[in-house]
């Protein structure tokens, strides 16, 4: 299984980096973990083909997270021209929240006649879904964006990747990532505490609780970026755009 970084950005463009998007490659199934505004920008920088990908797996319902399903759709529609199926699983009201931000941007392209099933599966909380043959585990964290935001524990190939989403530090995280292949965690900030999110002094002191083989570093605002030498811990990896890992 491999995992491409498409974009490991915060909101605010910190580094010059993409907005959140990781790609999988599973042995059968390709998927993205997240689709922020510039994830097809992304895609098509590292040759990475949208129609390859069966399902999306969103974290919560901020913008750098959910909004390049907007641009995802119109290149599905009017580029690909798309016939196979896409899967969405997200927050309750994900459905919803595509179709307000696509119709604000491009008016008609939510409710066009697509050529393929688009489907939108809720979270709830410890609730396992399957989706082709990946499994994901979502739970609940905290951070607010109008719809409840999780975690998620994918597992497929008797793999498992882990994502903290944004989030600041709950005990849920030691369940998503426990004995994870590799753990995404969002580490926003170096050592200055902050609300909503996590930083890096944080997550290195319950690195043993998590139990995840590898944690990959993600979302980092300036000064987190500013003190990544900082990281020595040789489980960890932090994370740049393009990126890719063998899990
Ligand atoms: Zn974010
Ligand atoms: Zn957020």
């Amino acid at each position: 299984m491999k995992l491409t970084v498409v974009g490991c950005g915060d909101a605010f463009g910190s580094g010059g980096r993409l907005q959140t998007c990781f790609h999988v490659a599973a042995p059968e199934e390709e998927f993205l973990i997240d689709c922020g505004a510039t994830s097809l920008i992304g895609m098509q920088h590292l040759g990475l083909d949208p129609e390859r990908v069966s399902s999306i797996f969103i974290s919560h319902l901020h913008g750098d997270h959910f909004s390049g399903l907007v641009w995802w759709m119109i290149h599905a529609h009017h580029v690909t021209r798309r016939t196979r199926a896409l899967t969405i699983t997200g927050p309750a009201g994900t459905e919803e929240r595509f179709v307000t931000a696509a119709e604000a941007l491009f008016p008609g392209s939510a409710t066009v006649k697509r050529r393929f099933d688009l489907r939108f599966i809720e979270y709830t909380h410890g609730k396992a879904i399957e989706v082709g043959g990946v499994r994901v585990t979502p739970y609940e964290v905290c951070h607010p964006s109008g719809a409840p935001p999780y975690a998620l524990r994918i597992e497929t190939g008797g793999k498992t990747v882990s994502f903290s989403g944004d989030t600041e530090w709950v005990e849920n995280l030691v369940e998503a990532a426990n004995g994870a292949n590799l753990f995404i965690a969002e580490c926003f900030g170096y050592d200055k505490p902050l609300g909503y999110h996590m930083t890096w002094r944080e997550i290195e002191k319950q690195l043993d609780r998590l139990g995840a083989k590898r944690v990959l570093l993600t979302h980092m605002n300036t000064e987190m970026l500013a003190n990544r030498d900082e990281v020595r811990d040789p489980r960890v990896l932090v994370a740049e755009d393009g990126m890719v890992i063998d899990i």
